[in-house]
């Protein structure tokens, strides 16, 4: 992992004034705030530059006005939702640069908190405006960090900051930082990956990084359908993308020539319709597919083989379903495996990081969310560092 300045690394704060990116982009409904995670990710951070005595402004994106500024997507909208969460008052500043910001800094004593608007009402913080960039930074002294979630965006407030000030990781970015990089930056040996959900298309980049890097591939969902069509078994009407049997094909000899060993389903739970327990179910070998029938499952002797595979490993690394989870019966091989991860987080054999917002569902669906050793909440950002990117805004933190 390439090195990055925490909050440990800053000296006296007390009257600085810190600027600290955040993820804001908060769960609304009717006006109201409907779950607070993302604000209380980001409060040990805002509360210990506070304690320390820094003048903190938030910077958030909320939507995606496009550069407009636009009333319904004001971040003054969350202000009582952050000040509940934190259990301090908080400030609003209807702009994020010039003589407005200046003068509340003004008002400001040593430990306040104060939201500025939202950053995506100004054309350049999707620019990344170096010009914009500098304009924030005037009012500030040191720039913070703590949205791993929108690092994968090259913007004026995720990333172009941190060329303009000090720059640090808040310990929430510290923190997912270090989880990334134990699973698949320098994780202890051997490692399983699980990929799931829906399409190979959405997840082709993620197949064909982790190939080269884990020592298991378990492919799952939607997805494993597609892998096993290519290995010419007929999926019937399972959900496939029949288009993409080549890419599959290449996917697997990758595989091969890196000792990556790859897990399909060998016994699938399918029926006729896509409904909670339908009548058509059953549970079969997946060389007996029906052409009427869809796989909406691994089959529970999968699931098993899989568990035991986990057994074998030390790191796993997560994203996405076995199955369309959302639906009983077809949450069983996910709900499983996900068991068999944590117990084995819990006896201390494996270190168990999962992201992705449907796998994140799934593992609270099956009540484990708490027992994996990191879950990131990240969405995008996460599946692009599975796919060996480099994150512009955790780049520009290391420069
Ligand atoms: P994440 O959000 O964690 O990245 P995805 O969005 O890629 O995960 O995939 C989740 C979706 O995949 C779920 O809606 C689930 O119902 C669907 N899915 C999983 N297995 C199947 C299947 N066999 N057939 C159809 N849909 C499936
Ligand atoms: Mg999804």
């Amino acid at each position: 992992m390439t090195a990055f300045k925490t909050l440990d690394d800053l000296g006296d704060v007390t009257g600085k004034v810190a600027l600290v990116r955040v993820d804001l982009n908060l769960p609304m409904q009717d006006g109201a705030v409907t779950d607070d995670t993302r604000i209380r990710a980001a409060a040990p951070t805002i509360l210990e530059l506070s304690e320390k005595g820094a003048k903190v402004l938030l910077l958030a994106h909320f939507g995606r006005p496009k550069g407009e500024r636009v009333s319904t997507q004001s971040l003054s909208m969350v202000v009582g939702a952050v000040e509940k969460t934190l259990g301090k008052e908080v400030m609003f500043v209807p702009e994020i640069a010039g003589d407005v910001v200046k003068q509340a800094v003004g008002i400001l004593r040593a430990g306040d908190i104060a939201i500025l608007e939202n950053t995506r009402f100004w054309k350049g913080e999707e620019k990344n405006d170096p010009e914009l960039a500098k304009a924030i930074a005037a009012n500030a002294d040191f720039y913070v960090n703590d949205a791993f979630s929108a690092a994968h965006r090259a913007h004026a407030t995720t990333e172009g900051l941190a060329h303009v000030l000090p720059a640090y990781a808040g310990r929430s970015m510290q923190a997912e930082l270090e989880a990334l990089d134990k699973a698949l930056g320098a994780p202890e040996k051997p490692v399983a990956a699980v990929v799931g959900g829906a399409k190979v298309s959405s997840k082709l980049d993620v197949l064909k990084h982790l190939v080269t890097q884990v020592d298991h591939l378990i492919i799952g969902g939607g997805m494993a359908n597609t892998f096993l069509a290519a290995k010419g078994v007929d999926v019937g009407k399972s959900l496939c993308e029949h288009d993409l049997t080549d890419t599959a094909n290449a996917i697997l000899a990758t595989a091969d020539a890196s000792g990556c060993t790859v897990h399909l389903p060998y016994d699938v739970v399918v029926s006729k319709e896509f409904a909670a327990n339908p009548p058509s179910l059953r549970t079969c070998n997946v060389h007996e597919v029906a052409a009427d029938e869809m796989i909406l499952d691994a089959g529970p002797a999968a699931a098993e083989t899989l568990g035991d595979v986990l057994k074998t490993c030390r790191t796993l690394v997560w994203n996405g379903p076995l199955g369309a989870f959302e639906m009983a019966p077809f949450d069983a091989a996910t709900v499983a495996l996900a068991k068999t991860a944590a117990a084995l987080t819990a006896e201390g054999s494996l270190i168990s990081v999962a992201g992705g917002g449907d796998t994140v569902a799934a593992l609270n669906h099956a009540g484990v969310a708490q027992d994996f050793t990191y879950i990131s909440t990240a969405g995008g950002a996460f599946l692009e560092w599975m796919e060996g990117k480099e994150l512009p805004g955790v780049a520009a933190l290391s420069a």
